[in-house]
């Protein structure tokens, strides 16, 4: 390895070490994110901000395919809105910041700003649904929100995050329960196929569910150091907000009645998902399917004639063929180049130089595993779609590995302790259903409940906390 990028390389502390300072140095050293002067809030770099584009066009598309329509919402809420559902304010008030000052005039009334929208999207729904036909209502809204954290880490925790809130109304509870389960299954397939993020999908407990909520279902990631990365949520909320906000519909008996409400987001995290689930040592590790720049074209000898311009014939064939590609024809040298690339996770590198080009022949390297090949120019484009496939299906299969090894059952409070201790993970057990041993669980073994898995497994009749009848098999670990 050349000694520059040797160098470079070095910058980031190795995961062994610290992941935590590993992450850090990832997002910092990739260029994913930079600090503000706010404590708290961070600056999405291009790289950081170009994925979260992805993101928002892959779900964005799959919404769209199911019936949803974007809205935009303000930003400010005023306190008698917010106040009108007592569990959402109970759970929020701790976050909010409140905007009190208008120019130099103190505010007749304060106004929150927005920690999420569910009050916002209530008003507005108490306006406009009056008949069964105006149902269901299907409104995303892609914005940021503001909670007023005390501790931040870049993308886990951020004090202003971006997210989509899917807010949606139907007239029967049926019908929004299955609401609640598409939108999780679209989020579920997205992590597994798109950023190759395999998911546990369940429902969280009473303590865990979403202030206001009857049931809250969640996708559960597994990261590289064996901790929970709760990584989408959707909401079923039953007819307590539209109770609550006097949304009312005329039903086909000509009844008035509650509407069912869901709602369900993704935000940024999930950045710091796919950092945490794929980066190694050398940095950020990208799925192709999410990676703004999917091939980048290293020219070698890039001073010898005909060299810039075969790498500039690659970009231009493979763009022409719908890949996100790019060359960097700077005076760095290839090795500088090379690990400036792998720290920034681009999942494959094609060299060429005139030996290459001579042979007709350009250098593919993976990413993900450093494979190296050469590939004739006549195949190019079917070598590359197929690498890419490859990579996505590599770096899901090592995943998924890592979240099947570190998911351990436990029969006893002292054995999911010391296994939690000894291995990190999941650690799954019966369950009576009682917030008194999830409590003991936090307290003893320092895990939260993460989901009730919808696959359930029978692991005992008994909860191995509290010795009662289990209700259900569930999942803990120790979550970001
Ligand atoms: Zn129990």
């Amino acid at each position: 390895m050349a000694k520059d990028n040797k160098k470079q390389v070095e910058q980031i502390t190795d995961m062994e070490v610290d992941f935590a300072q590993w992450y850090t140095d990832v997002c910092k050293k990739a260029e994913l994110i930079d600090y503000s002067s706010v404590k708290g809030m961070f600056i999405l770099r291009p790289l950081g901000y170009a994925i979260w584009e992805n993101v928002q066009k892959g779900l964005d598309a799959e919404f769209k395919k199911t019936g949803h329509e974007n809205v935009y919402l303000p930003m400010l809420i005023p306190e008698s809105l917010l106040e009108k559902e007592k569990d959402h304010v109970d759970g929020f008030a701790p976050e909010c910041a409140w905007v009190t000052m208008g120019g130099s005039e103190v505010l007749e009334e304060r106004l929150c700003i927005r920690p999420t929208s569910e009050t916002l999207f209530c008003e507005l729904y108490s306006n406009i649904i009056q008949s069964w036909r105006d149902l269901p209502k299907l409104y995303n809204q892609w914005c940021s929100v503001l909670r007023w954290e005390k501790t931040s880490r870049p993308f886990l925790r951020h004090r202003e995050f971006l997210w989509q809130e899917g807010h949606t109304m139907h007239a029967t509870a049926e019908e929004a329960v299955e609401e609640t389960h598409r939108m999780l299954n679209i989020y579920a397939d997205f992590c597994e196929q798109v950023l190759a993020m395999p998911v546990v999908k369940g429902r969280k407990t009473d303590k865990e569910k979403f202030s206001g909520a009857e049931d809250t279902y969640t996708i559960e990631c597994m990261m590289h150091d064996r901790k929970a990365l709760q990584s989408g949520t959707s909401h079923y909320f039953g007819d307590g907000f539209a109770r609550a906000f006097d949304i009312t519909f005329t039903d086909k008996n000509n009844k008035q009645s509650y509407p069912h409400q869901t709602s369900w987001g993704v935000s940024t995290r999930i950045i710091g998902g796919i950092i945490m689930t794929h980066g190694d040592n050398n940095g950020l590790k990208l799925p192709p399917r999410i990676a703004p720049t999917q091939v980048m074209v290293i020219p070698i000898a890039q001073h010898k004639p005909g060299v810039i311009e075969a790498a500039e014939g690659l970009v231009s064939r493979l763009s022409g063929a719908g890949f996100r590609v790019k060359t960097d024809v700077s005076d760095q040298s290839p090795g500088w180049k090379f690990a400036e690339y792998e720290m920034k996770g681009v999942p494959l590198r094609l060299e060429i130089g005139p030996k290459d080009i001579e042979n007709g022949q350009c250098v593919l390297v993976r990413r993900d595993n450093g494979e190296k090949s050469f590939v004739p120019l006549s195949e190019l484009e079917e070598t590359v779609a197929k690498t890419l496939d490859d990579i996505h299906d590599a770096m899901y299969q090592k995943a998924k590995q890592n979240l099947l090894d570190h998911t351990y059952p436990a029969h006893s409070l002292e054995e999911a302790k010391q296994l939690q201790a000894e291995h990190g993970g999941f650690i799954k057990t019966m369950w009576c259903g009682e917030l008194e041993c999830e409590l003991r669980m936090k307290e003893e073994a320092g895990m939260s409940s993460r989901c009730i898995p919808f696959e359930q497994e029978n692991l005992g009749d008994t909860c191995p906390i509290c010795g009662k009848p289990a209700k259900h098999m569930i999942y803990w670990g120790v979550a970001y």
